[in-house]
């Protein structure tokens, strides 16, 4: 019993430092990876990656 106990509470802990809470929208924000294409000159696709948090305030802007 002891062990599961202290399994949840680190699985919890683990939780709360991956997922912040917005202090906006008091909603969880959520990290995601977000590809964007962009057509070189030469014809070429180039991709550029980059991690941006969403939640409430700015899901919109970002899957628009
Ligand atoms: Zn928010």
């Amino acid at each position: 019993m002891a062990k599961a106990q202290s399994f949840a509470e680190k699985a919890a802990k683990a939780g709360k430092l991956k997922y912040k809470k917005c202090p906006k929208c008091d909603n969880m924000m959520e990290p995601y990876l977000v590809v964007t294409g962009e057509l070189s000159p030469s014809g070429t696709w180039k991709f550029n990656q980059r991690r941006v948090k969403v939640c409430k305030c700015n899901e919109k802007e970002v899957f628009a």
